[in-house]
């Protein structure tokens, strides 16, 4: 290791390369608190060449490497054991953004937040927002192929990428910057990249599309008798608001929780179980086609706001409540999709097998229905105990969902990757990993 270590050190300099206990804790730690490991140092290199030659000398001495962005993820997988970090912090240059052509290219340390607000200065906006904003890096959100509040309208980060720049665990450069939007020449390695979270190449840039900023924002807060509602809901506002911007879902337990943390009142004079958000924005005003919807029998109670600050106020109930609950204690944090109709049933079921499992348990629902994605946040269980989890995951492979509807595999879902995937797909998927990463460096206990 201390070859290696004097080798990496030449290749970024001396104070890119922490090897303190105390400079490599914040990239030991996940944000959720629940995962911890140890790393060999911290690396952070500058540019795609540095990347490239920490690769080929890591590669050279057969050491793990473990991409880290932000640090965001929530699943583990950038959390080393006994590895080196690469830190993408230094790649944090933009683009001038390509106004005529909607285009940005972007290194991958650059956070979504530092993207957006470039954006907006053009008069553009970038398709993927979540509330990791701050912390969230490109490189990072390829590589789990993010989602977030607004894939209903824009798509995921797979839809909004042109071209991408990656290192392979042997240092080797490959990829298009720029690319093209239209490019049919055989495999597409930025699909293949996008949501590889760091097991078959470093993503060093990407080359994004933009889309053009929509003027005209209304939100509004629905208060629903219960889960069904929100069903016949989303499937209305899908059909009937084209300018429908993101549709949101939390539940009674939540909202308590983000008022009690925040010291806040709650919304709405009477008690309700179920909550949509929704969001509409278009070049022209689109209340009053909100506003319509807002007469559906299923809405009991609703709070609108047009301007930024009202807008925001609503907004908080649903963003918090990864906050609120993190106050609580470390929670498990499960990232489902499931079939719309699959809801109010899955959500019964769910809470009956949980209590069943962990009477103590406290679990708490919420996610972006619109995309039919719920986040199942379960507090009260010592963090390695999968019991609960593993009887969610074969709950949602039940009704045909996904283990992962966003978050990715890393390192918690590893086991269970066979619920949703096929033994063929799985053994197809090795083989990439061996055709890209014979030795295993990248991110080895990630994913497969
Ligand atoms: C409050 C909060 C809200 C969130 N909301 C959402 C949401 O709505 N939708 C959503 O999809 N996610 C959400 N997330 C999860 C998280 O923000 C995303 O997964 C994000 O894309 C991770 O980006 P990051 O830069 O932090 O990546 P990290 O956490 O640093 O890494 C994630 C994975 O990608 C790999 N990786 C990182 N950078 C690279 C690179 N350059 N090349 C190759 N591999 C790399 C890592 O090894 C790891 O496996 C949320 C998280 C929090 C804390």
């Amino acid at each position: 290791v201390h070859t290696l270590l004097q080798t990496l050190s030449d290749i970024v300099g001396p104070s890119h390369l922490l090897t303190a206990p105390e400079l490599r804790a914040r990239y030991e730690t996940d944000c959720t608190g629940r995962y911890h490991g140890h790393a060999h140092c911290v690396v952070r290199p500058a540019t795609t060449a540095q990347t490239s030659a920490v690769l080929a000398a890591c590669h050279a001495h057969r050491c793990p490497v473990v991409p880290q962005g932000g640090n965001s993820g929530l699943v583990g997988g950038a959390v080393p054991h006994d590895a080196v970090v690469l830190s993408t912090e230094r790649l944090n240059r933009l683009s001038p953004i390509d106004t005529a052509a909607a285009e940005v290219v972007a290194e991958a340390g650059v956070r979504l937040e530092i993207l957006q607000n470039a954006c907006q200065a053009a008069g553009l906006v970038f398709g993927v927002d979540m509330a990791s904003r701050g912390s969230a890096t490109i490189g990072g959100m390829v590589s789990t192929n993010a989602g977030g509040l607004h894939v209903l309208r824009y798509g995921s980060m797979r839809a909004q990428i042109i071209g991408v720049e990656a290192v392979q665990a042997d240092g080797t450069i490959f990829g298009k910057i720029p690319g093209l939007r239209k490019d049919n020449t055989g495999y597409n390695f930025p699909s293949l990249l996008t949501g590889a979270e760091g097991t078959l190449a470093v993503v060093t840039r990407a080359h994004l599309l933009l889309h053009p900023a929509l003027p005209h924002t209304c939100t509004a807060l629905l208060a629903l008798a219960d889960i069904e509602s929100a069903v016949i809901l989303t499937a209305h506002l899908r059909l009937h608001l084209p300018s429908l911007h993101a549709l949101e879902i939390f539940f009674a337990e939540g909202m308590h929780i983000v008022a009690e943390h925040f010291q806040q009142s709650l919304p709405f004079p009477e008690e309700h179980s179920t909550y949509l958000l929704v969001e509409c924005a278009d070049t022209t005003n689109p209340l009053a086609q909100l506003a319509a919807a807002l007469t559906r029998p299923e809405v009991q109670d609703a709070a609108v706001a047009e301007d930024s600050v009202g807008r925001e106020r609503l907004w908080r109930w649903r963003e918090r409540h990864t906050e609120a609950i993190r106050s609580i204690g470390i929670p498990h944090k499960l990232d489902i999709a499931l079939p719309l109709r699959s809801f109010p049933a899955f959500t019964r079921e769910v809470h009956r097998q949980i209590i069943d499992i962990a009477p103590h348990a406290q679990t708490i629902l919420f996610g972006h229905i619109g995309d039919g994605n719920l986040h199942v946040n379960i507090l009260g269980l010592s963090p390695d105990d999968m019991t609960i989890d593993e009887a969610v995951f074969r709950l949602v492979s039940s009704y045909g969902g996904s283990i992962s509807a966003e978050h990715g595999i890393g390192k918690t879902k590893r086991p269970y990757l066979l619920l949703h995937r096929s033994s063929e797909e799985v053994s197809l998927m090795r083989q990439m990993k061996e055709v890209f990463d014979p030795h295993g460096i990248l991110n080895p206990e990630v994913l497969l």
